[in-house]
Parts: structure tokens; C-alpha cells; sequence
């Protein structure tokens, strides 16, 4: 059994190789023009209190809007710029992007909520990363709390000393840490001992898919006591069915992230979803005392 299992791996990993590298030269030779044709889009996906079902922030994802291909998504060329180092200049194009529409939002008198941005390996271990980020907090006049930081698990098995200080220097220049994908790796509860972070998203592997109660659930379930001990909240990622929430409720999850509330959606969506509401239910006001 565990033979073939092996041998249907390989076999994927062979035709998966193969496929790659033409597609991996196309976006090479595509990405820098993608990225000045502003082709690199930027969703949304709202994070909500699982208490009251409001949304309390978002994550911004990217993905690349390509003349032929259509919608590319992130998993197909963030790898690819992770190897060739141009996710440094995506990463930071994004940040900037996020930062305007931040500052865009504060123009309109609106209170924002927090958006998250994600920090790729490389980003992190740029020795210029504080300097960049504080510098667009401050170009585009926005609090640092409003631009939360997810760095990915994985990262810390690099070089976790300078993991730590770079943490360190970005939470005390004010900005809310997230440890993206917690449990994905191989590091996790030797991250959570030394790690200072605010917030924790558990990778959505751990959550159950059918009425059954697994290992996966005792430990997503221990993960949040754990957290919640430790100071740090939790936010779930991938909850797609009644079901995962309502576990969620029952085992004290803070927040959450998934397609049961919404799939990544474009800027202008979350706009209307998340942010000029008020604005909406005014319109709707003035309407009735029109018609009135
Ligand atoms: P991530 O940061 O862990 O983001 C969460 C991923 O889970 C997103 O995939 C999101 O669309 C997906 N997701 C959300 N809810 C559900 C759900 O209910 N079910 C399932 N199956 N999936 C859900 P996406 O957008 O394809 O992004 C994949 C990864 O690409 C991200 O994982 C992140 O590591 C990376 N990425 C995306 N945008 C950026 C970026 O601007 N910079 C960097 N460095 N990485 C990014
Ligand atoms: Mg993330
Ligand atoms: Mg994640
Ligand atoms: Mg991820």
C-alpha cells in the first residue's frame, strides 16, 4: 500500500515538473510588464468575529488579471517569484496599493478596519523590510494598527533569531503580527514558545469535514485554549460549511476566514459590502423620504 502511494507521488511530481517550466518562463518574461500595466489585482477577503458575524477586517490577496489566461491565482506565480526574487517588488507594490486605499478611505471620513497583508519569506529577511514598511505607513498618514502583517510559518525555520528581532522591530514600531498558515509547518509549537506575535492563523487543515470528531478538531481546539492562554487570538482560515463555524462557536474561536462568509473579493465589492454601508442605508433613507 504504502508502495504505490509512493510511486502515484512521484508520478505527480514528474508531470507536474515537466508542465512547469514553460509556464514558469511565460511568467518570467511576463511579470515586469504585468506589473507596470498594473495588471497585478488586488482582492479582498473580510475577516469576521465569529461572535457576531460582523466582519472585522480583511486580507488582501493578490492575483494576476492576464490578457489571455484570464485570473491567474497567487499559488500559480508566487512560487515562481519566491524563487527568482521578484516577490520582494510584488510584495511591496501590494503593501503600497493597500496603504492607498487605506488613506482613500480615511479621505471619505470612514473608519477604516484593519486590513492584513501578506509578507513573503524574502520580504522578511530584506534587512531594509522595517524601513519600508514604516515608510509607507507614514507617506500615506495612516495608523500603523491599520495595517496588519501575516507572516507565513514556514519563514521561521530559516533563520529564527533574525526572525525574532525583525518581528520585534516591526511590533514595536506599532504593527499588528500575524503568524499566517500556524500548524502547516514543522515548527509550530517551538514558534509559539519564543515567537511575540498578536494573532494566530491556523491553516485550515484542522478543521473537520464531517460529524465525526477527529484528531484534527482536539487539536485545533487545544490550539486555541493554547493561544488564548498565551495572550494571542486566533483566526481560523478556510471555514466553508455551517458545520466547521458552529464547531468554531463551541470550541471559543475569536475569528475567522473562509468561503462559508465570503471568497476573495475585488476592492470595489468590499467597498460596498464592508466599508460605505452606512453610506448604502443613508441612500436608502433618502430615497423613502423622497418617495414619502
Ligand atoms: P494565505 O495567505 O494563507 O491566504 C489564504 C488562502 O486561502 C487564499 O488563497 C484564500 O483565497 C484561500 N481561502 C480563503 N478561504 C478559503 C476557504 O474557505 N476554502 C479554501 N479552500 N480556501 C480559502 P489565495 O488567494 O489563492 O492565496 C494563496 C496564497 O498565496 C496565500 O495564502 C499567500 O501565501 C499567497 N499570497 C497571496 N497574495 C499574496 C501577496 O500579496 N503577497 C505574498 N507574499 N503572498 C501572497
Ligand atoms: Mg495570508
Ligand atoms: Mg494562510
Ligand atoms: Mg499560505
Amino acid at each position: 500500500k504504502c508502495k504505490s502511494q509512493y510511486g502515484k507521488h512521484i508520478g505527480y511530481y514528474d508531470a507536474g515538473t515537466v508542465a512547469k517550466t514553460a509556464q514558469e518562463m511565460q511568467i518570467i518574461n511576463e511579470m515586469r510588464q504585468a506589473l507596470e500595466e498594473e495588471r497585478f489585482v488586488i482582492y479582498l477577503q473580510p475577516k469576521m468575529d465569529i461572535t457576531t458575524d460582523q466582519a472585522c477586517g480583511a486580507e488582501a490577496l493578490v492575483r494576476w488579471q492576464h490578457p489571455e489566461r484570464g485570473l491567474i491565482p497567487p499559488g500559480v506565480f508566487i512560487p515562481v517569484f519566491e524563487r527568482n526574487g521578484f516577490i520582494a517588488t510584488l510584495d511591496y507594490y501590494v503593501w503600497e496599493k493597500i496603504c492607498g486605499m487605506l488613506r482613500g478611505w480615511l479621505d471619505m471620513g470612514k473608519e477604516p478596519m484593519p486590513v492584513s497583508v501578506n509578507v513573503s519569506r524574502v520580504s522578511l529577511y530584506n534587512p531594509q523590510l522595517v524601513e519600508r514598511l514604516t515608510g509607507l505607513v507614514e507617506k500615506y498618514r495612516i495608523e500603523y494598527r491599520l495595517l496588519q502583517l501575516e507572516i507565513t510559518e514556514s519563514a521561521y525555520m530559516t533563520n529564527p533569531e533574525l526572525m525574532l528581532e525583525t518581528i520585534h522591530a516591526l511590533r514595536c514600531a506599532g504593527f499588528t503580527i500575524l503568524i499566517d498558515d500556524f500548524g502547516s509547518g514543522y515548527s509550530s509549537l517551538n514558534t509559539l514558545k519564543d515567537i511575540e506575535v498578536d494573532i494566530l492563523k491556523v491553516d485550515m487543515k484542522f478543521l473537520p469535514v464531517d460529524e465525526e470528531v477527529k484528531k484534527g478538531e482536539i487539536i485545533l481546539a487545544s490550539v486555541i485554549k493554547m493561544a488564548n492562554w498565551l495572550g494571542m487570538s486566533v483566526v481560523v482560515e478556510g471555514v466553508e460549511t455551517r458545520m466547521q463555524r458552529d464547531f468554531l462557536i463551541g470550541v471559543g474561536a475569536d475569528y475567522v476566514q473562509g468561503y462559508y462568509y465570503s471568497k476573495p473579493i475585488p476592492q470595489k465589492e468590499y467597498e460596498e459590502r464592508y466599508v460605505f454601508v452606512e453610506q448604502a442605508a443613508e441612500k436608502e433613507e433618502d430615497c423613502c423620504k423622497m418617495a414619502a
